[in-house]
């Protein structure tokens, strides 16, 4: 809703920001970048990809919504002479505290919530989405880049970021150690700064809002002493920055701009105070380094669960359904049409949404034909699809499946988890409804012999009860 709240007054604002000050605004010209705008997009979305694997999203839909709103509304008023037809612009909050923001090549831009709890109304936050927003424009990671020598584009997103780490002077993507957690920025020369300023004050004119907003973000950023400049130390003053802004501001007639502090603002930071404390990037590397939060699908992960106990304890996800597994077994993840059982320590959960379990089973209804079989090889390929190791490894065999006829058949993967060969059985029946019920069963290969037990009794005791 508050994406649509201005629409109807911003074109009529751009067309009288555009008559009143054709002449008079700075004109910023993008530096020369031998790259193609393709190549920032690839190379921004790879290390996207890489960033939403190491950082903890906040994933809240609604302080993601109002972000992405403010996003949307500076991106209309892009000024043709800055669009790339390429680039997409994503926006999402990191929940961390650490005062700070990035933009990758070519769109994806990313706001630390302790940014969004530090503003003190809309157009702050807006002012430092319009300064990142204008590094993307003005493609200063590539042009950045194209000073240097060694840059290379097209390899994974590691070997990409070490390439430029290691690559160039100024590099695009600095870190820590190892593509470091929290510490993604890109650091630009005291003129892109400059530049970002301006174009920055532009799209804020454009967009409605104040550009002093802009001005007092970084003097609100300053005042934080020594807990909040790393956006500052990522983004120098090109001096005078503040008087420079005003200035610009003033050239465009925007000083007395109607956005600030909305309602909306207020209530995003009325949810955030209602969350538990956002992580500190010492947190987040803490968390990595225990494996507890960490990103899945990397391996190399000690697991270690005790063994299936003998006894059922027995489930009911739903009206149609029991489902019996070991004691010690506990439904972990429930899906729409889906839910897991997994001994304690089995099951993993990545700070970008996926999850994954190394011991257990997931019980679930996939969408059928009637045609067991089929429908059968249907699921095998869309679960190869998320496991791109997945191999059958035993011929299908008829086996029941909660007292009715079903397929089994045996599989191997290698963990996302541990990295090692894991052992899977997967048995199928069709419901009365044409849907496809199945029993995937997972344990390390060298488990597999205890685990087939504990599957064979799982599927054997379902109670179906469709009609
Ligand atoms: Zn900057």
């Amino acid at each position: 809703m508050s994406t649509f709240r201005y629409a109807r007054l911003a074109p009529v604002l751009i067309l009288t920001v555009a008559l009143g000050t054709a002449s008079a605004q700075t004109h910023v010209t993008a530096p020369p970048n031998k790259y193609k705008p393709a190549d920032d997009v690839k190379l921004g979305q790879e290390a996207a990809a890489q960033v939403q694997k190491e950082l903890p999203m906040l994933n809240d839909g609604s302080v993601d919504e109002y972000v992405a709103g403010i996003g949307q509304r500076l991106v209309r008023v892009i000024p043709a002479e800055y669009q790339h037809q390429e680039f997409r612009y994503t926006f999402r909050v990191v929940n961390q505290k650490e005062i700070n923001a990035f933009a990758l090549p070519g769109g994806p831009m990313f706001l630390n919530r302790g940014m969004i709890e530090a503003a003190r109304d809309e157009g702050e936050i807006a002012g430092v989405m319009a300064h990142e927003l204008s590094h993307v424009l003005l493609r200063h990671g590539t042009a950045q880049a194209t000073k240097g020598e060694k840059f290379q584009i097209g390899a994974i997103a590691g070997q990409v970021l070490g390439a430029i780490v290691g690559g160039t002077a100024g590099s695009i993507i600095a870190n820590g150690s190892n593509l470091g957690l929290s510490t993604y920025f890109m650091k630009f020369s005291r003129e892109y700064e400059s530049q970002a300023d301006i174009l920055g004050v532009q799209l804020m004119a454009r967009a409605g809002y104040n550009p002093q907003s802009m001005a007092n973000m970084f003097k609100t950023l300053a005042a934080q002493g020594s807990s909040g400049p790393e956006f500052l130390s990522d983004h120098p003053n090109p001096g005078n920055r503040e008087q420079r802004i005003q200035q610009e501001a003033k050239m465009l007639n925007a000083t007395n701009n109607p956005y600030g502090n909305t309602a909306e603002f207020q209530r995003v930071q009325g949810r955030l105070k209602g969350m538990s404390p956002a992580l500190t990037a010492k947190q987040i590397e803490q968390q990595s380094q225990r494996g507890g939060n960490a990103p899945i699908g990397t391996g190399g992960r000690a697991v270690n669960v005790d063994p299936p106990s003998g006894s059922l304890r027995t489930y009911q996800p739903n009206n149609a359904m029991r489902v019996s597994v070991p004691a010690n077994w506990s439904p972990v993840e429930s899906g729409g049409s889906s839910v897991t059982y997994a001994p304690q320590g089995a099951y993993f959960q990545g700070n970008n949404g996926g999850s994954a379990f190394t011991h257990g089973v997931e019980v679930g209804v996939a969408q059928g034909t009637g045609n067991l079989q089929n429908d059968t090889n249907s699921l095998l390929r869309s679960f190869a699809q998320s496991n791109p190791q997945l191999q059958q490894s035993g011929n299908a065999r008829n086996e029941n499946v909660g007292g009715r006829s079903g397929i089994t058949v045996q599989l191997a993967n290698v963990s996302e988890v541990t990295g090692q060969p894991e052992y899977i059985s997967l048995s199928t029946t069709e419901l009365r409804n044409g849907g496809l019920l199945y029993v995937i069963g997972v344990a390390p290969r060298n488990e597999a012999g205890t685990y087939d037990t504990a599957f064979r009794k799982v599927r054997q005791n379902i109670q179906i009860s469709d009609r």
